[in-house]
């Protein structure tokens, strides 16, 4: 699948609209997710035009992952949901109900999360 530059993400990245920015690096963007499911629920996603977690994990530099993941232990840290636990999501591709096609990883905390998944019925 080809980078849609389209995506609410990249208009987001481009500043074309607002989001609650929690963090900023120069490989990536953190805010608040528009629909919370949790009472912490951040999405962080890399400057860099990846599709999903399969782009990014084929194509991204070490210098992007290592700053991915550093970046979600910083927000986890900073925002006090590291101790307490929290869950880590990145929908991708059609199984995955993906909905917005710039690679994202949900951070979900601040309360007991309940099961991984709800298989459908
Ligand atoms: P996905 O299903 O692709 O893993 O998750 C996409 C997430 O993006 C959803 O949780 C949705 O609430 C969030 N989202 C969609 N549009 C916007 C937006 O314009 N701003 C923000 N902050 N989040 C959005």
């Amino acid at each position: 699948m080809s980078y849609d530059p389209s995506n609410i993400f990249a208009r987001i990245l481009r500043g074309e609209i607002p989001c609650k920015k929690v963090f900023e690096s120069e490989h990536v963007l953190a805010f608040h997710d528009i629909g919370p499911k949790a009472p912490h629920h951040i999405l962080v996603i890399p400057k860099g035009a990846y599709v999903s977690a399969q782009d990014f994990g084929e194509k991204a530099s070490a210098a992007e992952t290592q700053e991915f993941f550093q970046a979600i232990a910083k927000i986890s840290a900073d925002i006090g949901i590291a101790a307490g636990g929290y869950r880590l999501i990145s929908n991708a591709g059609e199984n995955a109900n993906q909905e917005v096609p710039h690679f994202h990883m949900h951070i979900l905390g601040g309360a007991p999360l309940g099961p991984m998944i709800c298989r459908p019925a």
